[in-house]
């Protein structure tokens, strides 16, 4: 038996269950996907168990997900190549989302950054004068809404040492909000800072959460590059283990935040 072969029986004998759905695992799933990072250069501690059903329905949809977050850092310099490889997939694969991805005017993309920057001359400094957005259609929302719960129940199964089964929140907030009292207040929470690395170098350039979990709930807030233009936030909590409406904004003080 090879040494890949060895590992992931080893693997599959001390994670029995999908961290999906519960059932026999019988693969190792990436969560993050490895397409997700620059060269495939996916953090080490980032497998969990799947079933063949749950690991292959995932994969088209990690693919667009590949191109979306790369569109999400606002990166000024993509890696080209891996990018076109992404856009070629996804137009293969995907084309309701190629569809969907139409790109906003270039005085609306103006004015959007302007507003959300102060002034021309800070768009400038950031470089990203002449960045054009992107409308977000359905397929875009399907997509994310399965990205945040792949991430809630993978973050759930690492860090709360189970199965995950209740209730997920997420919401896409812009990156400025973060600088809010009310955001620095979750964030503050936040004690979990876990490490992304990669033969030792550190990877969450591409891909960066902290976390606070106990039994019965998990709040994250995760990004993608270090400059984003959203950043994701995501509860998890127990069926019935708290009123996720009206007690997670007493509980972490953030009344300001609309996490519908
Ligand atoms: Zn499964």
């Amino acid at each position: 038996m090879g040494q890949a072969k060895k590992r992931k029986q080893r693997f599959l004998t001390d994670h029995t269950q999908c961290c999906y759905c519960g059932l026999p695992a019988t693969t190792i799933d990436h969560f993050p996907p490895r397409n997700f990072f620059k060269g495939r250069h996916w953090p080490v501690g980032y497998e969990f168990p799947a079933c063949h059903t749950c690991n292959h329905a995932k994969s088209r949809d990690e693919q667009s997900l590949g191109l979306l977050v790369r569109l999400i850092r606002f990166d000024t310099d993509p890696d080209t190549r891996e990018f076109q490889e992404a856009l070629t997939a996804v137009r293969n694969n995907n084309p309701i989302l190629i569809k969907e991805l139409v790109p906003k005017s270039a005085v609306a993309s103006k004015l959007y950054l302007r507003n959300r920057f102060g002034s021309a001359e800070n768009v400038g400094g950031l470089g990203l004068t002449g960045w054009r957005g992107l409308s977000i259609g359905p397929e875009a929302n399907r997509l994310t809404d399965n990205m945040c719960v792949w991430f809630a129940q993978t973050a759930w199964y690492l860090h709360c040492h189970s199965i995950f089964e209740g209730r997920i929140i997420w919401s896409r907030i812009e990156t400025e909000f973060l600088g809010h009292e009310a955001a620095q207040q979750i964030v503050s929470n936040l004690v979990g800072q876990p490490e992304m690395l990669r033969n030792g170098k550190n990877v969450s350039n591409d891909f960066f959460y902290r976390y606070f979990a106990s039994d019965d709930i998990l709040v994250s807030i995760f990004q993608f590059g270090q400059r984003p233009q959203m950043v994701f936030v995501v509860c998890a909590t127990r069926k019935g283990a708290i009123n996720t409406d009206l007690e997670l904004a007493k509980l972490w003080g953030q009344r300001n935040i609309d996490l519908s």
